[in-house]
């Protein structure tokens, strides 16, 4: 079996992995980053997720960093207008910032197993089409979403509503074309009440256009047995090219992402809704005559799966009151968005504009361990501190911070926990002046 040795093994190339292994790699240190998928995105890519969300408050941008890079080099290749983008934008992207920062990459290949002794990961078992590989590394970053480090290694996890063991509905995304956008957005205007309470009808069609609703005509199309009954609205945006738009819609419902059983069937429904809703469009609103699917995700999204126990569990009370921490590493200003389950009303507590909360650095230090940290969507929080952060932008600020906190541990041979956290504020300067 093959061995190698990295100083830094960082597990998940979403966004916030990529963060992770550029940050750490832009530091000198060996690194190496494992990813499922063979390209890099998670969500960004293989989810289609778009677009990003808000990280701008009262004319403060929260996030710069590697996140802004990746915006403006998406901007660039022409993928990205207003906080919209094309997978593929990002993909490209991704591959080139890895390239050009030194990390070496293992796509096609899965984490399969995590060895430790006592508090310390000491290596990881990897499996991809050639086999089995094991890598000893100092520092291991899991950004892999599912928290699968943490829980490979044995180490406490949370998963779901504290209460109701809930999780967030899925979602598969899809791209139509041949939308007349502006049809539409005129038949949105003269049926308000059929839309979302936070739509605006002042659209500027030189950007990105939202559209969220169809309510009356989807309540006719579900009395015809022709419309998924677990979808309330459609939701889109409009993509850089004119008449094509990104769809938020599909709701799955009743499934835990963490098993292979469940991910099938919410690949099944998440197909079968699409079809309805495609037809649905086609056939009964104005504006969709002649619009096309172009492309599926590659995978149902998932928005919630297991969480670490980290040494700081974020909480909706510090999104909310704009907590501020001693040991900051990054800001943000979305609220807790939670797409409710079976049974669950979906919530969207928003900040104030102009108002933001701060992120610690002990909630991206798993409990249990001295040399593993967690990242994006699997951060230590509560159910509704995770509902806030996992957004891409603060998923990239919390995936860049560990890779500088994980990289100076590398350099002066210490614990993170004893690297003085003036060292680690100093290269998070740009998320935290
Ligand atoms: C339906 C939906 C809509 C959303 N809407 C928005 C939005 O509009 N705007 C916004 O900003 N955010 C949105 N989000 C949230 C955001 O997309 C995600 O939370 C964020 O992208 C997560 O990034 P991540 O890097 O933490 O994880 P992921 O993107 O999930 O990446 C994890 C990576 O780890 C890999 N992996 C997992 N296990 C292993 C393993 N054992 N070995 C190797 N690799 C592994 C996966 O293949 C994946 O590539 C949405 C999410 C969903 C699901």
């Amino acid at each position: 079996m093959q061995f190698d040795k990295y100083d830094i093994v960082v597990a998940g190339a979403g966004i916030a992995g990529i963060s992770a292994a550029v940050a750490s790699a832009r530091l000198g240190v060996s690194v190496l980053l494992v990813e499922h998928y063979p390209f890099p995105g998670g969500m960004s890519s293989a989810g289609m997720v778009s677009p990003f969300m808000k990280s701008v408050t009262g004319g403060k941008n929260l996030v710069r960093g590697i996140y802004l890079e990746i915006e403006n080099r998406m901007r660039q290749t022409g993928g990205m207008i207003d906080n919209g983008f094309y997978s593929w934008a990002f993909r490209a992207v991704a591959n080139h910032m890895l390239v050009e920062a030194g990390v070496h990459m293992a796509y096609n290949t899965d984490v399969a197993e995590v060895f430790r002794n006592g508090r310390n990961v000491t290596g990881v078992k990897l499996i991809s089409p050639a086999g089995y590989r094991i890598v000893e590394a100092s520092q291991f970053i899991d950004t892999t979403g599912d928290a699968q480090l943490v829980a490979l290694g044995g180490f406490p996890w949370l998963k779901g509503d504290e209460n109701t063991g809930r999780l967030q509905a899925l979602t598969l995304f899809f791209r139509m074309g041949g939308i007349n956008v502006k049809r539409t957005a005129e038949y949105s205007a003269q049926h308000p009440d059929d839309f979302l309470p936070w739509m605006d009808f002042n659209f500027d069609f030189s950007r990105i256009v939202s559209i969220a609703g169809y309510k009356g005509l989807i309540k006719k199309a579900k009395d015809e047995g022709r419309f998924p009954a677990d979808v309330d609205y459609v939701f889109f945006t409009t993509l850089p090219s004119s008449g094509e738009g990104s769809f938020n819609t599909t709701n799955i419902l009743g499934i835990d992402p963490t098993t292979s059983y469940s991910l099938t069937l919410a690949e099944q429904e998440g197909h079968r809704q699409v079809a309805q809703i495609v037809d649905f469009l086609n056939r009964d609103v104005p504006g969709f005559e002649k619009a096309y699917l172009i492309d599926t995700a590659v995978q149902v999204g998932v928005r919630e799966t297991r969480r670490a126990v980290a040494q700081y569990m974020v909480k909706g009370h510090d999104i909310l009151s704009g907590a501020k921490f001693p040991d900051a590493i990054a800001r943000a200003c979305y609220g807790i968005d939670i797409h409710g389950q079976k049974d669950e009303e979906s919530r969207m507590d928003e900040l104030q504009e102009g108002d933001y909360y701060e992120v610690p650095l002990r909630s991206l230090r798993v409990a249990q361990s001295d040399n593993l940290f967690v990242a994006g969507r699997c951060i230590g929080s509560t159910r509704e501190g995770h509902a806030a952060l996992r957004i891409q932008p603060t998923a990239s600020a919390t995936g860049e911070a560990c890779g500088v906190a994980a990289a100076l541990a590398v350099r002066y041979k210490q614990n993170p926990d004893d690297v003085p956290y003036i060292l680690i504020r100093e290269h998070l300067a740009h998320n935290l002046d």
